[in-house]
């Protein structure tokens, strides 16, 4: 229930902007999103790579509506990857896209065109691309998109969402020979037609899709906060011998970094998902919708005057 109103929420420019004004929203933006510029973006990414995390960044935007807002959010990413191989932060580090922000919802050439100028910039760093995904709505275009760009650059990443039906057969379909997929349980409000409701329900899909891929011949990369799957990645890891190069935990910027630095101690490859610029509102409120606590570390930094 909390759930779907901060979700509903997230698509209400009323509330975004009583959000973005509010005295101190940037501290807990901060907590979550490493800054509005590039060079922001860089020195999170400096200080994870240095502690032994390996990185995903994701420059924030969606819902793109004009060709000019995709092609910049385009040029950003090419910018961004050029300074991450200057700055010597590939292949630890690499970039994460959303189809949406490079024009999907109205023309997918476009968006695969964009997608595609971001895998060859990042073939040129040495570091490799993640297609996010999006409502479902979008995943079978999402996964055309993958495959067309899967056929210059066969590192591109995949995300696979465990609260979708269709997800256990997607996982048989992508767990080939040097198949990277990211598995996450989801995060957007989805109908029942099509969409698992209950934790539970969730978690079971979630394992179910993480013993596919495990056992199959990808790279999984097991996207998750949750204690209960962790604990079962690592039992599937020693189950089925993938060792640090064979598949990895990632866990988002500002959620459980002691978690993070315990299993990348522990040898495991961990990569921290961290989000940029300055449009920050969706994201945050899906991270929200997530974790009631959250919601009142929120409130309370709203609201409070010190
Ligand atoms: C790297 C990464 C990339 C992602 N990419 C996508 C994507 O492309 N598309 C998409 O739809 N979703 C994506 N997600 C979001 C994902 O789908 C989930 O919404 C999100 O990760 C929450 O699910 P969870 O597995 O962490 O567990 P949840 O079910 O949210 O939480 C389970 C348990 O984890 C622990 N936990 C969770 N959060 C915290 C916290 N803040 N502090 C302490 N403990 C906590 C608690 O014990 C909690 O009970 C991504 C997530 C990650 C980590």
């Amino acid at each position: 229930m909390l759930r779907s109103v901060i979700l509903a929420a997230s698509r209400s420019s009323q509330v975004e902007r009583l959000v973005a004004t509010a005295p101190y929203s940037r501290d807990v933006v901060r907590r979550f999103v490493a800054g509005a510029a590039t060079d922001d973006a860089l020195r999170a990414t400096r200080v994870l790579v240095d502690d032994g995390l390996a990185v995903t960044l994701d420059h924030l935007g969606e819902d793109t509506v004009t060709p000019e807002q995709a092609t910049a959010t385009r040029d950003e990413y090419l910018r961004l990857l050029k300074m991450l191989a200057g700055a010597g932060l590939t292949p630890a580090a690499e970039v994460s896209v959303k189809l949406s922000a490079l024009g999907q919802m109205f023309d997918e050439e476009l968006a695969y065109d964009n997608a595609r100028a971001i895998c060859a910039a990042a073939d040129a760093a040495g570091t490799t691309v993640t297609l996010d995904m999006e409502d479902h709505t979008t995943t079978d275009s999402t996964l055309e998109v993958l495959g067309r760009l899967r056929k210059d650059f066969p590192s591109t990443g995949a995300v696979l969402q465990a609260y979708l039906r269709r997800t256990e057969s997607d996982c048989r379909e992508l767990a080939y020979a040097g198949s990277r997929v990211r598995l996450c349980k989801g995060a957007y409000k989805e109908p029942e037609s099509v969409a698992y409701q209950s934790t539970r329900e969730v978690d079971r899909s979630y394992v179910r899709c993480m013993n596919i891929l495990m056992s199959g011949d990808g790279y999984p990369m097991l996207a998750t906060h949750d204690p209960r799957m962790i604990a079962i990645g690592e039992d599937r890891a020693r189950w089925f011998d993938r060792g640090p190069e064979r598949f990895e935990f990632q866990m988002l910027y500002g959620i459980r970094p002691e978690e993070q630095a315990r299993l990348a101690g522990e040898g495991y490859t961990v990569r921290t998902y961290v989000p940029y610029g300055d449009q920050w509102y969706g994201y945050l409120m899906r991270r929200l919708a997530e974790r009631p606590a959250n919601l009142v570390f929120f409130g309370r930094a709203l609201v409070s005057k010190k």
